[in-house]
């Protein structure tokens, strides 16, 4: 069920990562006070069309755009337009994609609009970042896909609760496989749900998209009218991050992020494979 790749696949998977780390790079500079969610979206379709890249979002089951903005109390799937302005104190979530020559990658951060955040916020988005390159440093030959799950959820609950309540780990989306398509099998949970299997065995050639989501608060969430935009239940602001990582015959390798996950990854004591790109 799962599609093992190929190292020139791989190779391709990292042009496509590559310009999903442009697209990161464009539009959290453009995340902005004043700027519309549709001014990031211009932003990304721009650096796409420079590297002959298409969107892997942009018609995704009736996806009306290039990425997904989520501000604020929006978890996952925010809908750029006109009339979102993003406010100096907002926290957003961009979620992006590329396709090269028919390889997909995926990655999304948190960013903060203006400054003077308050420190939960800061620390919701550490956690969020932290607890993906805790399941990203489980993705490893030999590792099944439990082990990612457990990583993640078990740095959630190693932090100190936030004031306001706790971090609820989001239950309704997750990290999935990916390669010629954006969405692939396996499911991968943020969590640890005992009733499920430990999931296949990470071998060279397989890739995933570790994406944790975190709510200040509930992790109940709902989706509105337009089909797409999830919320939280309870109103708490929520934090997304993700990259795709590539398990190879010399180690893993984060396609979509720059260093390919170097820097971050030594600090679990994963060495990276050299770039797929060479
Ligand atoms: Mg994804």
């Amino acid at each position: 069920m799962v599609e093992i790749k190929t190292p020139e696949q791989i190779a391709k998977m990292r042009e496509a990562g590559l310009v999903v780390a442009a697209v990161h790079a464009a539009t959290r500079e453009a995340a902005v006070p004043g700027a519309t969610t549709k001014d990031l979206d211009d932003v990304a379709r721009k650096v796409l069309a420079e590297h002959g890249a298409k969107s892997n979002f942009l018609g995704y089951g009736g996806f009306p755009a290039t990425i997904c903005t989520s501000v604020n109390d929006v978890v996952v799937h925010g809908i750029p337009d006109t009339t979102t302005v993003l406010q100096d104190g907002d926290i957003i979530s961009i979620d992006a994609g590329a396709i090269v020559d028919g390889w997909h990658g995926d990655a999304a951060f948190t960013a903060f609009v203006g400054s003077g955040h308050a420190p939960e916020l800061v620390e919701l988005s550490r956690v969020t970042e932290e607890s993906m390159w805790a399941g990203l440093a489980a993705v490893r030959k030999g590792n099944r896909l439990v082990d990612v799950s457990k990583a993640i959820e078990g740095y959630i609950r190693r932090q100190p609760r936030p004031s306001s309540g706790k971090y609820g780990i989001v239950e309704d989306y997750g990290g999935h496989g990916i390669g010629s398509e954006m969405h692939m099998d396996p499911h991968l949970l943020n969590y640890v749900d005992r009733r499920r299997g430990r999931g296949p065995r990470f071998v060279p050639g397989f890739c995933l998209a570790v994406e944790p989501m975190i709510n200040l608060g509930t992790p109940k969430t709902h989706v509105l009218e337009d089909e797409w935009t999830v919320k939280t239940n309870d109103g708490g602001w929520s934090s997304h991050w993700e990259h795709t990582i590539a398990v190879t015959e010399e180690g893993p390798f984060v396609l979509t992020a720059v260093d390919g996950g170097r820097a971050k990854l030594a600090e679990y004591g994963v060495e990276i494979a050299p770039d797929p790109l060479g």
